[in-house]
């Protein structure tokens, strides 16, 4: 899971304090007060729910930059596809998983 720090308003302390956030996929998935320990934890439906939500937009967006890829570099982008294709299941599986952990 990816972390990152940044300062926030603590609703335990009531002062900026350092806070670090987790992600999941894209998506906040909780943020711990680094000071007192104090955390907020989106719940795993209301992950799903954002997640399910973008995958046509997501799906769109993949199916236009590989378009514009197919016709800029043509070659490069046929010898890359067969990895591509072997390795998407396994980023949207380890995405879901992050999601509903
Ligand atoms: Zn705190």
């Amino acid at each position: 899971m990816i972390s990152c720090q940044t300062e926030l308003i603590c609703l335990h302390c009531g002062d900026v304090t350092p806070h670090t956030i987790f992600y999941a996929s894209l998506y906040i998935k909780r943020t711990m007060c680094n000071q007192c320990s104090f955390t907020l934890e989106k719940p795993v439906t209301k992950l799903m729910q954002q997640y399910v939500h973008n995958i046509p937009a997501r799906a769109w967006s993949l199916t236009y930059r590989l378009k514009i890829e197919a016709l800029s570099h043509p070659i490069l982008f046929t010898l890359s596809l067969p990895k591509r294709v072997a390795h998407k299941p396994f980023e949207l599986t380890r995405e879901f998983v992050e999601v509903c952990l």
